[in-house]
């Protein structure tokens, strides 16, 4: 992918070792773009790429996402700030930010902003040629009632 993104990645704390893995695997092309992260997930993501070898990545770290880094992320989300979000949410326990995690999604969604909830989707986007095509719109989303007549 030619174009620079900003891309938000958020792991939670039993799927931030499929997060580091998965980075560390797409290290030089996410070095290319701007990576917004929650706090936890982004110091990991920058002590993997420094032993990778990929040391100036553009990072930025949030608060934790318990102290407000997805909705942080929501905020930029709102604001038109990011491209892509990667967020792999962990189904299999209870998280004290449920409200915030449900915030990020659904701001995701209103805006229209592709959001991968696991390694297989986020392998689809990162790679889709949509991003560099110049004649490719992304229809945004009609929140109207369908008229079956
Ligand atoms: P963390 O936040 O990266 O600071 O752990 C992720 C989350 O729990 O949403």
């Amino acid at each position: 992918m030619h174009k620079q993104l900003t891309i938000a990645l958020v792991a939670h704390d039993h799927r931030k070792a499929d997060m580091v893995e998965w980075a560390i695997f797409n290290a030089t092309e996410l070095a290319k773009h701007k990576l917004v992260c929650t706090g936890t997930t982004g110091g990991l993501i920058r002590e993997a790429f420094i032993k990778k070898g990929v040391p100036n990545a553009d990072i930025t770290c949030m608060n934790s996402g318990p102290m407000g880094g997805d909705a942080e992320i929501a905020a930029l989300v709102v604001r038109n700030k990011i491209d892509l979000a990667i967020f792999l949410i962990d189904d299999l326990n209870p998280q004290p930010h449920e409200a915030d995690i449900q915030m990020l999604l659904r701001q995701c969604r209103v805006h229209n902003v592709p959001i991968a909830c696991n390694r297989y989707s986020a392998d689809l986007m990162m790679t889709s040629t949509l991003w560099d095509d110049p004649e490719y719109i992304p229809s945004e989303p009609r929140y109207i009632k369908f008229d079956r007549k």
